[in-house]
C-alpha cells in the first residue's frame, strides 16, 4: 500500500519509505491511501480473541501488502510481550491500562512496534542505521528500550541536561548495548535542533544512514489502533457494552493516540463518541467549539506529556474528515480542565474507588463521567503508571499511595552512562562521523 503526505506535494511513498523517512519530503504526515474495513461479523464473535490475536488482524489490513504473513505475525507477538487490560474504575467508567510494558507508558506499543519494522525492512542491509531522537523525557525512554537489541540500529538519545527526572533519565541512560544517550548541555529545544541540523547535513547523511522516531512516524502511529480494538472486546466479553458500542476518552496531547483510535472507527470498530481530554493546552478544544484553529505556544501544567501547542496529528484529522468541521466535531467531543480539577479527580477517584489515576488519566476519566449519560459505560485512556510522575502524584495523594513499580525500581538500580555534549553541531557530528 502506498503512502501519501497531508500537503499533498510529494509522490506517494511505499511502506518503507515512510518508516524510514518519517515526515514526508513537502512537511506534511503520511497517511495510508487505503483504510480497509472488517466485516460487521468480526465484531460479534472479537471478544474470542487475545489481545495478540486481535492486534495481528488490525495489522494486517495495515501492513498485510507489504510484509509477509509469517514476519507481521513475528513483530506483532513480539511488540505486544505485555497486556492493554481494562479496568473498572467506577460504575460504568473503565480504564484501559496502556502502562504494562518496558517504560510504564502508552508509547511503548508504537516504540517497540516501529523497531521491528524497521529492522524487517533493513534486514540483508549491511549499513547500520542511526536512529536520532531529541526526548524531554518519555519519548526517549519508549524509543530506546523499544530499540534494544534490535539488531543494525544505534539509538543516540540526546537529552538537556538537568531537566528531565531521575526516573526518566535511568530509562534510557543506563541501557547500554546499543542506546546512547548524549547529555547536551542545553534546552529540549536545543537537543532538537541538533538532530534537525543533522537530518539535513549533507555530508552526514552520505556517510551514514540517519532516521528519526519521532511520533509522527506511521510505524508508531498506527498500531496505536491495536489496543482500541481490544479494549471493545474485552468490554464485549464482560457484557457490559450497551448498545454494543464503546464511548473512548482519550487525554490528548499530540492528538496521535487519539487519530489511531479514529483509524480504528474508519475500520468498522463500533465508537459511539470520541472524547478528547485536554489540558490548558486547548488549541484543538478550540477549534471543535469554533470551528478555528489557532496552534499558539505551549503552557507548563501537570499532565506536560500534554503540553502540546501545534499538535502535529491534527493534519491527519482533518485529511481524514476532508476538512469537515461539522464531522469532525460530532466525532470527537472536547474538554478541557485545569490543574487544580486534574488534583481533585486525582483525589476524588482514589478516595472513591481505590484506583490511582497518573494527571494524564485523570483528564481522560474527567471527560468520561461528564460526558456519560444514564445507563451508558465507556473506557477511559490511562497512558501511564502514576508513579511515572512521583512528585506530582505523591503531593496529591500521599508517598505512601504511590509504590514504585518493580520495572522502575530496576531502572533506578541501573549505572548511568551518558556521553556530554555541548550544545554545538560541530561536536555532535563529529561525534557521530566517529560512527562511519
Ligand atoms: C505522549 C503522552 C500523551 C499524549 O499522547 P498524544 O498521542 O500525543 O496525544 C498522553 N499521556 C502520556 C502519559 C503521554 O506520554
Amino acid at each position: 500500500m502506498n503512502y501519501y503526505s497531508t500537503n499533498k506535494n510529494t509522490p506517494d511513498v511505499t511502506l518503507k519509505e515512510a518508516v524510514i523517512k518519517g515526515l514526508a519530503a513537502d512537511n506534511g504526515l503520511f497517511m495510508p491511501e487505503r483504510i480497509e474495513r472488517f466485516e460487521p461479523a468480526f465484531f460479534d464473535t472479537i471478544h474470542n480473541l487475545t489481545f495478540q490475536e486481535i492486534a495481528f488482524e488490525v495489522a494486517k489490513k495495515f501492513f498485510g501488502e507489504d510484509i509477509d504473513t509469517e514476519s507481521l505475525k513475528e513483530i506483532v507477538y513480539d511488540t505486544l510481550s505485555f497486556d492493554c487490560p481494562v479496568v473498572k474504575v467506577a460504575d460504568n467508567i473503565y480504564s484501559l491500562e496502556l502502562f504494562h510494558g518496558p517504560t510504564l507508558a502508552f508509547k511503548d506499543v508504537g516504540a517497540r512496534f516501529m523497531a521491528r519494522l524497521l529492522n524487517h525492512f533493513l534486514s540483508g542491509n549491511k549499513k547500520l542505521v542511526h536512529v536520532l531522537v531529541a526526548t524531554s523525557g518519555d519519548t526517549g525512554s519508549a524509543v530506546a528500550n523499544g530499540f534494544l537489541g534490535v539488531e543494525g540500529i544505534h539509538v543516540h538519545v540526546l537529552y538537556p541536561k538537568g531537566k528531565v527526572s531521575k526516573i526518566q533519565e535511568s530509562q534510557f541512560t543506563t541501557l547500554g548495548q546499543n542506546i546512547t544517550a548524549l547529555e547536551v548541555e542545553g534546552t529540549f529545544d536545543d537537543c532538537q535542533h541538533l538532530v534537525k541540523t543533522a537530518f539535513l547535513n549533507e555530508e552526514l547523511n552520505n556517510k551514514l544512514l540517519l532516521t528519526s522516531a519521532n511520533s509522527i512516524n506511521v510505524a508508531r502511529f498506527l498500531p496505536q489502533a491495536f489496543y482500541y480494538f481490544n479494549a471493545y472486546a474485552r468490554l464485549k466479553e464482560k457484557g457490559i457494552l450497551q448498545g454494543n458500542e464503546l464511548v473512548v476518552s482519550v487525554p490528548s496531547g499530540n492528538f496521535g493516540n487519539l487519530t489511531a483510535g479514529l483509524f480504528a472507527r474508519e475500520m468498522g470498530l463500533p465508537v459511539a463518541q470520541f472524547l478528547a481530554a485536554n489540558n490548558e493546552n486547548d488549541v484543538v478544544h478550540m477549534y471543535l467549539q469554533s470551528g478555528k484553529y489557532n496552534p499558539r505556544p505551549s503552557v507548563e501544567t501537570i499532565a506536560n506529556a500534554m503540553d502540546v501547542g501545534t499538535p502535529s496529528n491534527f493534519a491527519r484529522i482533518l485529511d481524514l474528515y476532508n476538512h469537515s468541521h461539522q464531522t469532525i466535531s460530532s466525532v470527537i467531543k472536547g474538554y478541557r480542565y485545569s490543574d487544580s480539577q486534574i488534583r481533585e479527580t486525582i483525589r476524588k477517584v482514589i478516595n472513591k474507588s481505590g484506583y490511582l489515576c497518573d494527571p494524564h488519566g485523570a483528564c481522560g476519566y474527567m471527560a468520561l463521567e461528564e460526558y456519560l449519560k444514564q445507563g451508558q459505560a465507556g473506557v477511559f485512556l490511562e497512558t501511564a503508571h502514576p508513579a511515572k510522575f512521583t512528585e506530582t502524584v505523591e503531593q496529591i495523594v500521599g508517598k505512601e499511595k504511590v509504590p514504585l513499580p518493580e520495572k522502575l525500581a530496576e531502572f533506578m538500580k541501573g549505572k548511568k552512562k551518558s556521553v556530554s555534549m555541548e550544545n554545538d553541531f560541530n561536536r555532535f557530528s563529529a561525534y557521530l562521523f566517529s560512527f562511519a
